[in-house]
């Protein structure tokens, strides 16, 4: 379900210009755009952006704001490239087709999902949010909790049998606690 609440207006500057520069070089793209794109914020706080097709809007996530101009063109670019793909595309082949395009014509990097390193200034500020952050002590992946859980209580408790209580869910390893 997307959650369509919450959505305003864009106002910063900024970020109006960059889409304007986003839209503008679209068009000489020679895709078959809809006529009339809007743009509209929300406050989500995990998705870069959406698009939705009834209406040929893309939402903007106000958190991107802050990451780097090529960021943020890149979540604008993926998002368009939605609405030129259509709804059934998803991030298959055909929206694949259409990015990879205007990604050889802009130089900007546009992927299906943004992770950690794409938006290193959000990565950060969430990072400072969780109280406690685990570590995969075999594949070094994380786990984070805003406050204290059983797993944060008890992360490195054995069992009877002298098994670890928790383990990672993607390699079996147990955990280190890093924060907290
Ligand atoms: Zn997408
Ligand atoms: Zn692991």
């Amino acid at each position: 379900m997307q959650n369509i609440k919450n959505r305003t207006k864009i106002t910063n500057p900024h970020i109006l210009e960059l889409i304007k520069e986003c839209v503008d070089n679209t068009k000489t793209m020679d895709f078959k755009l809809p006529r009339k794109i809007r743009f509209l914020q929300c406050e989500a706080a995990r998705r870069a952006g959406l698009a939705t097709y009834k209406d040929s809007t893309i939402v903007l996530s106000t958190f991107i704001y802050k990451e780097t101009d090529e960021a943020i063109k890149s979540v604008i670019y993926h998002e368009i490239g939605h609405l030129i793909a259509g709804p059934l595309a998803h991030h298959g082949p055909v929206w694949q087709r259409v990015v990879n395009k205007m990604s050889q014509i802009t130089g900007i990097k546009i992927t299906r999902l943004y992770s950690d390193s794409d938006m290193p200034i959000h990565a950060e500020e969430r990072k400072k949010a969780y109280k406690y952050i685990f570590r995969c002590k075999s594949c070094g992946c994380t786990c984070n909790y805003l406050r204290e859980t059983v797993f944060t209580k008890t992360y490195n408790e054995k069992t009877l049998t002298g098994k670890p209580r928790w383990t990672c869910a993607r390699c079996g390893g147990t955990f280190e606690k890093i924060k907290g």
